[in-house]
């Protein structure tokens, strides 16, 4: 059975990479009919707060990612990371390293003056007893360190880059996997080593993460080994790419789901665009798609290697389909809590507000788009200068002179649209101008400009809320 895992660290909002790599998870997890998993990496004591646990949570949850066990907790499980700890040095696979900052900062001044690449020279990897004791007596405290032979040659096969091969050589020397602590402690074990113990205890059977945890991975699979665990499978995805090409940061504006949600971006398009960066549908599938149907059809061999470049056109197209195809109560829904952060408040008869996103819905490409849309549907506009001049052409103010008088006599209901047709002609023939000259004054009146959805529809909806009136009444003067 396919296990996978999203491994976030609190210690920030669900960032937009790793809500992508949780896409590719769960896709894959549920094409297989496999599982998805949680696991909240909260080891670093500092940075982690609660608050940022439960955004990741709700965020994965607004995009449509569920996952199938209670998420594991990186910290609660410390013990078992010390124990691995002590298997390593049991084994003679680990050690504990005397060097202090002092000393392997004058080591990496040398490393540099010599033009040679930082590493730890594992100046510590076979030191003896007495050197041990000595070092002791002197109260140094000591990391723990990995020992990674130069020799070793790393091979797996990654599900989207294929053959990958590193040479121990090349990770940096012997790698430290537990802080600093007096020497008779192991202090707290670090990042390789804990994914390591917690990917096998979970019983992962593929690791799917970013392409920056490349090196990573040639670490952890010679933890693997060391500690007699299987190694999963694994799949490095290409990074996020802002349109000059350089890693999507910070400078891009938008970096959290937060951002794209109050942005007005539905979880729809977005799920669908973090999908489409990264992986090409197969041949006679649409671009817009629900996760669901992604699942149905999602493998690796068609995930690029090179980094996905963030489109935003692109996005906002998704945005805008999904948008134009919601039905006039899902709308409503989504953009019924925006209207009420305005103060406006929506008449009683639901069918009032249902028939204004029918109308609203086809223009929308951001969901706040729609809170200026529907302004002049809540509060009155002022008479804009294409309106105004509107009202100046002759005849104008007299035909809807004729039409408040006609409606003044013969209310209408804002119902029957052909009623509003006869009284528009009946208006404009009394004051001898074209129904278009009186239609776009009818515009003006009630929007303040000249632009803007239906007219008929506009008029309907306005009359109904008892807004037809006083607007054109203050354009007569
Ligand atoms: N906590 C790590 C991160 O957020 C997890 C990486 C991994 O998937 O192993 O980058």
């Amino acid at each position: 059975m396919v296990r996978v895992r999203l491994a976030p660290s609190p210690t920030g909002t669900l960032h937009i990479g790793t809500a992508r790599t949780a896409v590719f998870n769960w896709l894959f997890a549920r094409h297989q009919k496999g599982q998805f998993l949680l696991r909240i990496e909260d080891t670093d004591k500092e940075r982690s707060k609660p608050e940022f646990t439960t955004n990741i949570l709700e965020g994965l949850a607004w995009l449509g990612i569920d996952w199938d066990e209670d998420p594991t907790i990186q910290s609660e499980r410390v013990h078992e990371h010390r124990s691995a700890i002590q298997l390593l040095l049991d084994r003679g696979l680990a050690y504990r390293c005397y060097a202090n900052e002092e000393e392997l900062a004058t080591m990496r001044e040398l490393q540099k003056a010599e033009n040679k690449a930082p590493r730890y020279d594992n100046r510590h990897r076979h030191l003896t007893a007495e050197q041990e004791a000595s070092f002791q007596a002197k109260g140094r405290e000591a990391v723990i360190r990995f020992r990674i032979d130069d020799s070793e040659e790393i091979h797996w096969r990654d599900l989207v880059r294929g053959p990958m091969q590193w040479r121990g050589a090349d990770l940096g020397g012997d790698m430290v996997i537990a802080r600093r602590a007096p020497a008779d402690q192991i202090g707290d074990p670090l990042y390789n080593l804990v994914v390591v113990v917690d990917d096998a205890a979970m019983a992962i059977t593929h690791v799917i993460r970013g392409e920056d945890h490349i090196a990573n991975t040639a670490k952890q699979l010679l933890l693997y080994q060391a500690l007699e665990l299987t190694a999963p499978v694994f799949a490095h995805t290409p990074l996020i790419l802002n349109a000059e090409g350089r890693k999507l940061s910070k400078r891009d504006g938008v970096t959290s789901i937060n951002d794209f949600r109050s942005m007005g971006y539905t979880a729809e398009a977005i799920a669908n665009y973090m999908t489409l960066l990264g992986w090409s549908v197969p041949e006679g599938m649409e671009e817009r798609f629900t996760l669901m149907q992604a699942a149905e059809v999602f493998s690796f061999d068609r995930v690029n290697k090179a980094g996905a470049r963030f489109d935003w056109d692109k996005l906002n197209w998704l945005n805008a389909q999904v948008l134009h195809g919601l039905t006039p109560q899902q709308l409503l829904d989504d953009i019924s809590p925006l209207w009420r952060e305005q103060g406006w408040s929506l008449p009683e008869d639901v069918s009032w507000s249902l028939a204004l996103c029918e109308l609203l819905g086809p223009s929308l490409t951001l969901l706040k788009d729609g809170i200026d849309q529907a302004k002049p549907f809540f509060v009155c506009p002022e008479l804009e200068d294409d309106g105004l001049k509107q009202l100046e052409v002759e005849g104008a103010r007299g035909a809807l002179g004729q039409l408040v008088e006609s409606l003044e006599s013969d209310p209408w209901d804002g119902g029957d649209i052909a009623v509003a047709q006869s009284l528009l002609a009946g208006a404009a023939n009394k004051a001898g101008v074209k129904k278009g000259v009186l239609m776009k004054s009818l515009r003006a009146g009630l929007l303040g400009r000249l632009q803007g959805p239906d007219l008929i529809t506009t008029w309907s909806l306005l009359t109904r809320v008892g807004q037809d009136l006083p607007r054109l009444k203050r354009c007569l003067s």
